[in-house]
């Protein structure tokens, strides 16, 4: 079920890209894309610093909604890169109409901060020359695991049959961490130990001292946990030692200020470990850790009722078997 819209807020200067018209850059849109003599802005883009824009999303349950996960680009005075592409290939190519409706510049490079469907099926719609695809050294094998069953309910929510060039696999992976210059502004790519999922990328740009953390850190929207709870733990905490200024999170505000943003999270995290934890010590099993420990700070999460109780699997899952 999708959630309703929310307003955001945001101190940044918010841009109707259905706004805009393309035609001022039609040359551009044309070399860029000739497959599609038109383009048509249809989403919002909010910028977030100077030359940083987020395609704001909504909390809503994987394959039930559209637009939930947030998206962004950074603009260089070479290219632009791409974090994250959307829940389709209809999602990536109405970001990709955003960016055109910003700047002339050429897509460089695609990076995908995790494997889930909102964050990653919109790749498709940047398959073209002069674009790499950039993501953590983990992620082709999740999604060689995970493709085919995203394929398949990823049909089933479109309506109609998509095949296998809906899943675009990175080109280049990082392993530890990565530079990227995209002209005049320098990305750092950095890949993380086991924390959502076990191939988290966080993107830092040198030139706001903004990071975009993806699922890293949730707001407006529960904490997920598809990684290791102790893992997610370690990662925010050595995160926040990082002087950064604003992050852009995976779901919720296009961006916040940091550490605050991680401040939630890393809250939930910690009273659920230790809940478990403690249902563990006394004997407790998974059927009734499931049923009995409620969500911290419940109120205030959405779709807690749809992945509280399976976050509380996958921290037993895991805690079960510490000393
Ligand atoms: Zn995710």
């Amino acid at each position: 079920m999708s959630m309703p819209s929310k307003p955001r807020k945001s101190n940044a200067r918010k841009l109707l890209i259905s706004q805009l018209s393309c035609g001022f850059l039609a040359l551009s849109c044309a070399a860029t894309t000739p497959e599609r003599e038109t383009c048509s802005p249809s989403t919002d883009i909010v910028q977030v610093a100077p030359g940083m824009y987020v395609r704001p999303g909504h909390a809503a349950v994987v394959f039930e909604g559209d637009e939930i996960a947030n998206l962004g680009f950074i603009v260089g005075d070479r290219c632009v890169a791409i974090i994250d592409t959307g829940g389709s290939i209809a999602e990536g190519r109405a970001l990709d109409c955003a960016i055109r409706g910003v700047t002339g510049r050429p897509v460089c490079y695609v990076i995908n901060t995790h494997v889930h469907p909102d964050h990653l099926l919109g790749n498709a719609a940047f398959v073209r020359p002069g674009v790499e695809f950039i993501g953590h050294a983990k992620l082709p094998r999740a999604l060689a695991l995970r493709g085919d069953l995203y394929l398949e309910r990823a049909s089933a929510h479109a309506g109609h049959e998509l095949d296998a060039s809906n899943i675009v696999f990175p080109e280049r992976v990082v392993a530890e961490t990565v530079e990227l210059d995209i002209g005049g502004r320098v990305l750092t790519l950095r890949a993380h130990d086991s924390a959502h999922t076990d191939h988290d990328l966080s993107i830092l740009d040198s030139r706001t001292n903004t990071a975009f953390v993806g699922d890293l850190v949730f707001l407006e929207h529960l904490p997920v946990i598809d990684g290791s709870i102790n893992g997610w733990i370690d990662e925010l905490e050595q995160l926040s030692a990082i002087p950064l200024d604003y992050v852009v999170p995976g779901h919720g505000p296009t961006s916040a200020r940091w550490p605050a943003a991680m401040a939630p999270t890393l809250q939930y995290l910690t009273e659920l470990r230790a809940k478990v934890r403690a249902w563990i010590a006394k004997g407790g099993d998974l059927a009734s850790a499931q049923a009995t420990i409620d969500a911290p700070q419940k109120a205030q999460w959405p779709l807690v009722e749809r992945y509280h109780e399976r976050n509380v699997g996958a921290a037993f899952a895991e805690l079960e078997w510490e000393d």
